[in-house]
């Protein structure tokens, strides 16, 4: 689906789109797909307060089986909302059924989260990759979720030298990253500039490792 000829944008929110770029367009549970492009779909934890389960898992099965819809996401915890995290990691679960049975990767939003993340994970018998974007946290907590299988997605935070992901980065072996824009203003070109400034490759080689691990993830 998507090569290594590709800068593949593993979450965004923008759906404008060049044919050097394949990317996975965040999309809500409410309204229709567009005609083009690549999708995932999910309720954000921002989100839940105004959904009722049965609603949002019925929106989620009637989409998902769209050819175009790659993942569910972006779906997660976050500990800094005021949603309760029970009424979030309910949500959540509910989500991640609809991944299992219709074996479609997560791409998931954490924040101050991780450790739930991977409790959770462990708990569970989950088999389809984890994607957390976003990332930006410490070496050590990077090394726990690649421990634990993770997919980890790095995005603007690498821009920034003062930020953990610019420090964690190197470390994180490549076969488990994927590159991102969300929101911000930095292209994904710009993105992968600095990545594989960071891991001492030329982008042609990160871009064929990042299309090796899509491959493994979303086949
Ligand atoms: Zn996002």
């Amino acid at each position: 689906m998507f090569s290594s000829e590709e800068f593949i944008n593993i979450h965004t929110h923008s759906l404008q789109t060049k044919p050097s770029i394949s990317q996975i367009y965040s999309h809500s549970i409410n309204g229709d797909l567009p005609s083009e492009g690549f999708f995932s779909i999910g309720m954000h934890p921002w989100h839940i307060k105004e959904n009722k389960i049965e609603t949002v898992l019925t929106s989620l099965m009637e989409m998902v089986t769209h050819p175009n819809v790659k993942a569910i996401g972006e779906i997660g915890i976050d500990r800094a909302i005021e949603t309760p995290y029970e009424l979030q990691e309910k949500f959540f679960k509910a989500q991640l059924t609809v991944s299992e049975h219709f074996k479609k990767p997560v791409i998931i939003h954490s924040v101050k989260a991780h450790s739930d993340l991977l409790f959770i994970h462990k708990s569970g018998s989950y088999k389809m990759p984890w994607i957390i974007h976003g990332f930006n946290a410490n070496k050590k907590t990077a090394d726990q979720l690649i421990k634990a299988g993770f997919y980890l997605s790095f995005g603007e935070a690498l821009m920034n030298e003062q930020s953990k992901a610019f420090e964690a980065f190197p470390l994180v072996p490549t076969k488990q990253i994927f590159l991102e824009t969300d929101e911000s203003s930095y292209s994904i070109e710009e993105i992968y500039e600095k990545a594989a400034s960071l891991k001492k490759m030329t982008v042609e080689q990160l871009k064929q490792k990042i299309a090796d691990n899509f491959q493994t993830c979303f086949k």
